[in-house]
């Protein structure tokens, strides 16, 4: 007998019918002799109507308040879902957060698991129970309720099968698995068997949505194996798990987009120890994340310093950053938010020379400029204008082979 997470999004139970699937899909796993615990989301949409009944009220709503209404949704979905099994003659019993408990940090609509309590649950299932989570939720333990942040279900399902020490974590999509790349803006993606935590999480950082970043950090952590799949057939998806050789075999998993930064430069920089510090530290004071950052050889004192931010902090970044130029007598600020960030992935990077200048020769045949260069043990990351983003996926996703081979034509 084996213990099975399995976590549904809101897509597989955004209708009455496709939570008597997700029913079905359960009773069929428990009828195999499995234990099951389930996590669901809020239907499809349904999060995202609750956040703007908030915006409708206030710009500015208090953050306990927040999490008491956006955690809302999942209590409907486990609730159904276990009328659901109940009405099929399974026993099934739904829990909220506060009630497993997943028990959270205190910061509201962001909250960190600290523990999880497993004794409800595995009364449950020894007594032959369906075990159905509201997922995104948690709660302080002081009463509170605490969410974990947008698409924060998938971490709520990881946290329990490590918790649990399921054998499996699986994840239910609307999507096939872990593809090479977007498969809506590359025909020729392909489903990826099996990937490394650390490819997935720079995937996801790199704009990847499949799963929250979060998740893939916990199931490191405890070694949770996660199989991302759909729910709405049988065939299996993509694992991600511990790395194995055959994965550094491959040179490049992966190509990712990401469209939501904005780069920055502030031009005639004094070349004075401190100056870095003096950019910087106002941006973190005020909750804005820098990624790439690039700093030119210094000409007649004076240097030039790019940097990318989140697009939406864009203007409040210009803002600091116009004050701290005029202290530091820079000659001026520019901005650009037509920019994406294109990049390719893979553990086999570390054994394998040339994978940066095949990247760049490719963009180079197609005439795309590369404004900035990033790298890490096992990525390579390039800004360029916005306008070429799917031209760059789509050549280096030819590049590394990563097409799908073309099916022969037979007369
Ligand atoms: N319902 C939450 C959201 O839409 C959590 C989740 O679906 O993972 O963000
Ligand atoms: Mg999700």
């Amino acid at each position: 007998m084996a213990l099975v997470v399995q976590k549904y999004g809101g897509t597989s139970v955004g209708s009455v019918e496709r939570i008597r699937n997700v029913a079905n899909r359960i009773a069929k796993t428990f009828d195999a002799g499995n234990e099951v615990v389930v996590i669901v989301s809020a239907m499809s949409g349904e999060t995202n109507r609750l956040v703007a009944l908030a915006a409708e009220v206030t710009e500015t709503p208090s953050e306990r308040e927040y999490d008491v209404l956006v955690s809302t949704g999942e209590q409907v979905t486990i609730a159904l879902l276990s009328m659901c099994l109940q009405s099929m003659g399974y026993n099934a019993r739904s829990y909220l957060g506060s009630q497993i408990p997943m028990v959270t940090d205190k910061v509201h609509a962001r909250a960190r698991i600290k523990r999880i309590g497993d004794e409800n649950i595995r009364e449950d299932l020894e007594n032959g129970t369906i075990v159905i989570v509201a997922g995104f939720q948690g709660t302080d333990g002081e009463g509170n309720i605490t969410t974990l942040g947008r698409g924060g279900s998938d971490t709520s399902a990881v946290a329990v099968a490590a918790a649990m020490k399921a054998d499996v974590c699986e994840i239910y999509t609307d999507v096939d698995g872990v593809y090479t790349t977007d498969p809506r803006m590359v025909p020729e993606a392909r489903k990826i068997e099996k990937i490394s935590y650390d490819e997935m999480l720079e995937m996801a950082s790199l704009g990847a949505k499949v799963l929250q970043i979060r998740s893939v950090e916990f199931a490191k952590k405890y070694n949770v194996v996660i199989h991302v799949r759909s729910s709405f057939h049988d065939k299996p998806g993509t694992l991600v798990m511990k790395e194995d050789q055959d994965m550094e075999t491959v040179l490049v998993s992966g190509v990712a987009y990401n469209k939501d930064e904005a780069k920055i430069s502030i031009v005639g920089v004094p070349d004075q120890p401190g100056i870095s510090a003096q950019i910087f530290t106002p941006l973190s004071d005020n909750d804005i994340t820098v990624d790439m950052i690039i700093q030119n050889i210094s000409h007649q004192g004076a240097t030039d310093l790019t940097f990318t931010v989140p697009k939406g902090d864009c203007k409040k970044a210009v803002g600091i950053i116009e004050k701290v130029a005029e202290k530091i007598k820079a000659r001026g600020v520019r901005s650009d938010t037509e920019i994406s960030k294109v990049s390719i992935i893979g553990v086999g990077m570390r054994s394998h020379a040339g994978v940066a200048s095949t990247m760049f020769e490719a963009l180079s045949e197609e005439g795309i400029n590369i404004q900035m260069i990033s790298t890490s043990e096992i990525k390579v990351s390039c800004i360029v204008d916005a306008k070429y983003t799917e031209l760059a996926v789509r050549v280096l996703h030819n590049a590394f082979g990563l097409d799908l081979p073309e099916i022969e034509e037979k007369f």
